[in-house]
């Protein structure tokens, strides 16, 4: 598929060790606060990672921040270098991360809405993410932080609790006696209400052998393909029972991303035959994310271009690698679009369980 790297404008940025933006920028680890205050301290830059930072953001913006001492707060959880590196971050990308952009995420975070990206934006940052695991704490709102701090569609609270209660109802009801097809069309159902709640094109069914994993999204086919041994099984033990609702709703969340996806391209004034060529989605989808497009500059766009990126763009050889037999289980969960699919699909798990608890249905 012709997928190469996108030439959106975007600042290119040749990134020292670290920061790097898709591996190392937001894995899954957590620092351990310093002690305040203290100034900004040029020893805390290697000599590559300061003329790195004086060639992208400029001789003056790098004076500035190592000139001023850091009035650290108790809660503060990052260093005086942390708070530099996750300025410079959005200061790189400042054509992503405008004024408005910037003012949304402070409105998010509970800050005055400045437009201006400053220190109190990145500790509060890395404080929500610290409240978030397994994000990692720097400070940086990148593809995964992001659709977690300004969650949309099927990742709103209330559809999750909603497809979770609908779940327990399917899987909870008339299942002992329905056949595996009708099993599969009653879940489907369920999550295709979610869809459509959140403007995403109804996605088909393919029952196979999945070997144990209870679905898998195919955006090629636009269809979730159930796994046939699990929707064979008369009892599923209440493991099973939550886990179901968790890989359905996770795989509908990817035919989400993959449909803002198609969405943002059409923003950028893509044809529908170039989308669906690029993206390899059926030209219906794709058809149908023309007559809705995402405007470009938003935040929804910006969202969906980190996945973007992710699949099809800057980290395509990272995400091809990651897949492939070399790729570990922990670098699977920490590309974007599983990252937050995890997550969707872990707050189902939450609200199943809470439901049974609670002895509801609904
Ligand atoms: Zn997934």
């Amino acid at each position: 598929m012709g997928n190469q790297a996108r030439n959106k404008a975007k600042p290119r940025v040749k990134a020292p060790k670290q920061p790097k933006r898709s591996s190392t920028s937001e894995q899954t680890q957590v620092q351990t606060p310093q002690p305040a205050p203290i100034p900004v301290n040029l020893a805390e830059f290697t000599p590559a990672e300061l003329m790195q930072l004086q060639r992208t953001i400029g001789n003056r913006s790098v004076s500035k921040m190592l000139g001023q001492t850091v009035q650290r707060e108790d809660d503060d959880l990052l260093s005086a270098a942390q708070v530099v590196r996750a300025m410079s971050y959005y200061e790189l990308r400042s054509d992503q991360y405008t004024e408005t952009i910037i003012s949304q995420l402070q409105a998010a975070l509970g800050l005055p809405e400045t437009g201006t990206v400053d220190e109190a934006l990145v500790q509060a940052a890395a404080r929500w993410q610290a409240a978030h695991p397994p994000l990692a704490v720097d400070g940086m709102i990148g593809p995964r932080t992001l659709p977690a701090i300004i969650p949309g569609g099927l990742a709103e609270q209330a559809e999750i609790e909603a497809f979770a209660g609908d779940a327990k109802g399917v899987i909870e009801g008339d299942w002992a006696t329905q056949s595996k097809e009708e099993r599969v069309d009653a879940i489907l159902a369920k999550v295709n209400e979610r869809l459509t709640a959140a403007n995403v094109p109804e996605v088909g069914k393919v029952i196979q052998d999945l070997g144990g994993s209870a679905g898998r999204f195919s955006f090629s086919l636009w269809s979730i393909r159930f796994d046939e041994g699990i929707f064979s099984k008369e009892t599923l033990t209440d493991a099973e029972k939550a886990d179901l609702a968790d890989t359905v709703y996770h795989e509908a969340r990817h035919a989400e991303q993959w449909y803002r996806m198609a969405q943002m391209l059409a923003g950028e004034g893509k044809t529908a035959a170039e989308i669906a060529s690029e993206m390899s989605i059926p030209a219906r989808i794709a058809t149908e994310a023309v007559g809705a497009p995402l405007a470009t500059g938003s935040m929804d766009a910006l969202i969906a271009d980190g996945w973007y990126q992710s699949v099809y763009g800057t980290g395509r050889e990272h995400r091809r690698r990651t897949l492939g037999e070399e790729g570990t289980f922990e670098e699977y969960q920490n590309l974007p679009e599983e990252s937050d699919a995890w997550r969707v699909g872990g707050a189902v798990t939450e609200a199943y369980n809470r439901e049974e608890e609670e002895g509801g249905g609904g």
